[in-house]
């Protein structure tokens, strides 16, 4: 028995890594986003999942992320995407990372360093096409291509984008795709073998002309809808199910309050079950009576507030939830399932934030790791 665990599927994750796949040009690759230690995941054993199912490559965050994915053995070095400090760089580069690019300075000091390591850097020019968070603005990107094309250990691999709406707006996204495909098309022109890239998972599965040659798919990897739908719907199989169990069973009587404050109290003669799982564990406590749990392929209702490590459903005096049966918060049981999605519309959330929320505290199982005889079965 288990306390809080998340069981992830990497059978799941190599699905959608087909079905991402299946929508692309077949000229064009997938990078799966593996930040955030996978969007809570896992992002080692995502990662390999991935790359098995014919992921291009991997992108992060942080130069950590990066470096810890090379030492857990994946030797393809990541796209490091965010903000880096200069004493971070060198650890990176000698994972092979390559970096998104948006300032001069940042040229100058990951040249210092790609210099005196005398390795070469790959870098992706990132452009601020309306999202206005980063990326160098359309009028400095001549001036950057120069500064790295003139360096002896820089190279320019990709020129990329970040769609602030692809999941919401199809007219401003729309017009993001306008601005870069202005702003790259001199740089097309002289630089043939760099790659163009600007979406992400809800522009991939929404908007097929911003796939160009790479697409960077985060949260449709994990089977999760960027749309906040049913993932069904797009063909994505969720990853993660997060189960947990009847730790105690109590009875209560019309009036008796439950859980701290006393924030909802039985309306009659009624039995409540404790499922030892809070926000300690990085269940909300916005979902205090909120949503529903599993337990023997039924839904029960959260009853009072979520504290840090419990809190209760209601089951009535007449179901058979005893001591020690599964919870399952987010999954299937039976022919019923909770969404990831379902969660979050009532935490006043997204998807992302549910399952990133999770703690270190809630075991992780992976399931569906390819065994050598299934590799046989696969070529026949
Ligand atoms: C996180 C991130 C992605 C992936 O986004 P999803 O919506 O999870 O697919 C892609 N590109 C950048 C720059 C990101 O930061």
């Amino acid at each position: 028995m288990y306390r809080a665990r998340a069981t992830v599927d990497l059978a799941a994750v190599r699905r959608n890594i087909a079905a991402i796949r299946g929508r692309l040009s077949p000229h064009a690759a997938c990078i799966a986003v593996v930040k955030a230690d996978g969007y809570g995941h896992g992002a080692v054993p995502v990662a390999q999942a991935a790359l098995q199912a014919g992921a291009m490559g991997l992108a992060v965050t942080t130069c950590e992320e990066a470096c810890s994915l090379h030492d857990a053995g994946l030797a393809r070095g990541a796209l490091v995407m965010g903000p880096v400090l200069d004493e971070q760089v060198e650890e990176a580069v000698k994972t092979g990372a390559a970096f998104a690019l948006w300032s001069p300075e940042f040229v100058r000091s990951v040249g210092r360093v790609a210099a005196r390591m005398q390795t070469r850097v790959g870098l992706h020019l990132k452009v601020d096409t309306g999202m206005h968070r980063l990326g160098a603005a359309p009028a400095e990107v001549p001036a950057l291509v120069e500064a790295v094309a003139a360096h002896p250990w820089l190279e320019l691999t990709a020129v990329m984008t970040h769609l602030a709406c692809a999941d919401v707006d199809p007219e401003f996204t729309r017009s993001q795709l306008g601005v870069f495909r202005r702003t790259i098309e001199p740089v097309r022109r002289a630089w043939p073998q760099v790659r163009y890239h600007a979406a992400n998972s809800a522009a991939t599965l929404g908007h097929p002309s911003s796939h160009f040659d790479l697409v960077r798919c985060g949260i449709a990897v994990y089977g999760l809808s960027p749309f906040q739908h049913d993932p069904a719907g797009d063909g994505l199989s969720p990853a993660l199910s997060l189960s947990s169990f009847v730790a105690t069973v109590r009875d209560l009587e019309p009036g008796d309050g439950v859980s701290y404050s006393l924030t909802w109290k039985a309306a009659r003669r009624t039995r409540v079950a404790l499922v030892p799982i809070g926000y300690g564990d990085g269940f909300f406590r916005a979902l205090s009576n909120k949503g529903d749990v599993l337990i023997g392929g039924k839904r029960y209702a959260r009853v009072g507030t979520v504290c840090m490590d419990q809190f209760l459903v209601e089951v009535g005096r007449d179901a058979p939830v005893r001591f020690g049966d599964p919870v399952v918060l987010i999954g299937e049981q039976g022919s019923e399932r909770i969404t990831a999605e379902e969660l979050a519309a009532h935490a006043g959330t997204i998807n992302y934030e549910i399952t990133c929320s999770l703690t270190a505290r809630v075991q992780r199982e992976y399931v569906g790791v390819p065994s050598h005889t299934d590799e046989l079965e696969d070529h026949g």
